[in-house]
């Protein structure tokens, strides 16, 4: 009898664990992403430039917390997908009711006197990510947590880049979103919500591909309490170094007549954050960043250069060949790198390592300011290699 008592409280006390953990279950944490520039992470990987990035978001987008490590919320985007985000990206909201499901409605293609957009009307302002696809350019945008009940796509003869805008549902709750461009090469896309209404604001391809026609943004890496790498030998500071070279390239391209503007002109404490937001302010044509690398064995050496986005490949490309003509060796094209100026999707950007610091052979010809004059021109002349490629 007394066993039998006990093994009813068991039971009792299991029951109310049980519904317990169905309550918590069913309460989970919502709310909205916050802050400057919040982005999902696709797992918990790491290393020194942070995680793999899946897509930077809005602020104010529905975010559906499951689980949580460290610094980072697990965040549940559909039924077979999962992002990270960071605590400090996101504001718990609890009037926000998750919906059992979410439709898409009506789209609008169309165009202004600067860019196409594709805006996609949904019932609530829901993550996303999106990814450059080349040979057909396309940019390809999957919004989560999203059910299709798009019937109607208004295309306006507005549109210059976009040649055709449609959609695949290609999960239960995952709508991708297809825009195919009209040229081979990616100018930049920018993903935002107007209200509850997701826009692809896409940039056009310039009429006249020239140097002249663009607004450079050139980008001195590092500086004030940052000083990034060190030199071998000399002891220079990489901040000092990487000034000192867009400088000329600035002058340079000055000289060139070209519209150009740098995101530091001294020696400044700069986030990438404020480095993002700044870009994203002036609008450039396309981004140069200049750094100076280093490694644990002297021995290594050469120039590099860098992108995330495969539609951005062909500018590294363009830039890496031209370098190599200062007698550096190839120390390669890296792509899907995490560097954070690699990240804007807005336009063509990239990280060039001129050499490594850590190498004495590179160090001697970055001390020489004949050779960093040189890097300017070479910087010039692979930009125009690259438009010149264009159709
Ligand atoms: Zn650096």
């Amino acid at each position: 009898m007394f066993l039998c008592y006990l093994s009813l409280m068991k039971l009792s006390v299991f029951f109310l664990m049980l519904l317990t953990l169905t309550v918590t279950a069913q309460k989970p944490l919502v709310g909205k992403t916050m802050g400057p520039l919040p982005f999902l992470e696709y797992g918990l990987g790491d290393d020194r430039l942070g995680g793999a990035k899946m897509s930077f978001l809005d602020t104010n987008i529905v975010i559906k917390v499951v689980d949580s490590m460290k610094d980072d919320y697990k965040v549940h985007l559909s039924n077979y997908h999962y992002g990270w985000l960071a605590k400090t990206s996101f504001q718990r909201d609890d009037t926000i009711h998750i919906q059992p499901y979410y439709l898409t409605s009506s789209w609008k293609v169309f165009g202004d006197d600067k860019y196409d957009y594709v805006t996609v009307s949904l019932d609530d302002r829901l993550p996303y990510r999106s990814l450059q696809q080349i040979n057909p350019s396309r940019i390809v945008v999957d919004v989560f947590g999203v059910t299709s009940n798009t019937n109607w796509i208004t295309q306006l003869s507005t549109v210059k880049e976009i040649k055709n805008a449609y959609y695949e549902q290609i999960e239960d709750d995952v709508f991708r979103i297809i825009i195919e461009l009209k040229h081979p090469q990616h100018w930049g896309y920018f993903i935002y919500y107007d209200d509850k209404k997701l826009v692809i604001r896409v940039k056009r391809q310039p009429e006249k591909l020239s140097v002249q026609n663009l607004l450079v943004a050139i980008d001195a890496g590092h500086g004030g309490s940052n000083n990034g790498a060190t030199g071998a030998s000399s002891g220079i500071l990489e901040k000092d170094y990487t000034l000192k070279i867009a400088n000329e390239v600035k002058k340079y391209f000055g000289a060139k007549k070209v519209k150009s503007f740098m995101t530091r002109t001294s020696d400044t404490n700069l986030t990438m954050i404020d480095r993002m937001l700044m870009l994203r302010q002036q609008a450039p044509d396309i981004l140069v960043s200049m750094h100076l690398n280093s490694a644990e064995s002297d021995t290594v050496r050469g120039v590099s250069t860098y992108y995330r986005y495969i539609g951005f490949r062909p500018l590294s490309q363009a830039i890496l060949k031209r370098m190599q003509e200062l007698k550096l060796k190839e120390w390669g094209n890296v792509g899907a790198f995490n560097f954070g100026l690699s990240g804007p999707t807005e336009y063509p950007n990239c990280l060039v390592e001129v050499g490594f610091l850590s190498n004495k052979e590179d160090e001697k010809k970055i001390l020489n300011p004949k050779f960093r004059k040189q890097v300017a021109q070479k910087i010039y002349l692979g930009v125009e290699d690259w438009l010149k490629s264009l159709k």
